[in-house]
């Protein structure tokens, strides 16, 4: 099983052996690390726990970010879910609430669990503990969701680099919402169709995402569009749900990912030279920023 590269590998396989894509997972880490498929599980359940602590820290917080340009957005949010206000239902406030308190916790130098990276630590654990929690589900179909995720990622990230500074933000928030949408698929129990299809969906539409942060902080635009990336994802695994396929196979959508990602200029890459980066405001925020830090 080792040799399995691509999402077309990994479907066949899974329906040959009539297995969930997360019980393939699990056995292809158990081969890689020679470890049993218990402890691995075991070590997802402490992810989670670990993104549970970081959404729990950010609801608590509005504590400003190192760059100062965010850090209470969360509370904006809770605080108008507490006066009624809202134009979604229970589950989409708590996967918005849910992904800004983790990426401002991010912001601010606290504990988060990367997925896939830093900066778009707030969409995979957003969905997979608001969408349990709905659910009512035990953390064992938490793993089997987070390793479904996972699992995404890596076929993913055989293919194109998980970073900004590679292939733009299309890589990393683009891939966290795939990620997200393949679990929130598995964990309202669709078929490894639907699963792989949530992530090509939700992929062909963030194709050529750049990544422009003001001042080369992970603070804007990417605590924004967390939140924005994790609705993403209901979206993805809503129409794949509902039977919805991608005319385009995912491992094609992921070759012209990469393709864009090669032709995307250095300057949207996280070099901070062009997009948002050189707004005035952006290069504004830059200036006040190096001033105080080099007045420090
Ligand atoms: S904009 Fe760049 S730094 Fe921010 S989350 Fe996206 S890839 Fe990361």
């Amino acid at each position: 099983m080792t040799n399995l590269k691509n999402f077309a590998d990994i479907l066949e396989t899974a329906e040959n052996k009539g297995k969930k894509i997360y019980e393939i997972c699990q056995l292809l880490e158990s081969e890689n690390t020679e470890k049993p498929v218990r402890e691995i599980r075991e070590r997802v359940k402490e992810i989670i726990a670990a993104m549970k602590a970081a959404i729990n820290a950010g609801l608590q917080s509005d504590e400003k970010s190192a760059g100062g340009m965010c850090g209470d957005d969360c509370a904006k949010l809770v605080a108008m879910y507490k006066n009624g206000k809202s134009l979604f239902g229970g589950l989409h406030q708590k996967i918005l609430k849910y992904s800004l308190a983790t990426v401002e916790q991010n912001a601010r130098m606290g504990k988060i669990a990367a997925c896939p990276t830093a900066g778009s630590c707030g969409i995979v654990p957003s969905v997979i503990i608001a969408v349990s929690e709905e659910l009512e589900v035990d953390e064992e179909r938490e793993a089997d969701a987070l390793i479904t995720a996972g699992l995404i990622g890596k076929i993913v990230s055989n293919k194109l680099a998980l970073a900004g500074a590679v292939a733009g933000c299309q890589s990393e928030c683009g891939v966290a919402s795939a990620m997200a949408a393949s679990a929130i698929v598995e964990l309202y129990g669709g078929t490894n169709e639907q699963i792989i299809n949530a992530a090509a969906l939700t992929l062909k539409n963030i194709m050529g995402l750049v990544c422009d942060p003001v001042a080369g902080l992970v603070e804007i635009p990417c605590v924004k569009r967390n939140a924005f990336l994790s609705i993403y994802a209901v979206v993805g695994a809503e129409l794949a749900l509902a039977g919805i396929k991608s005319v385009i196979p995912v491992d094609e959508v992921v070759d012209a990912m990469k393709q864009v990602g090669e032709m995307m200029s250095p300057k949207l890459k996280e070099s901070s030279e062009a997009g948002l980066a050189t707004t005035p405001t952006g290069i504004k925020i830059a200036e006040e920023l190096s001033e105080k830090w080099n007045n420090q």
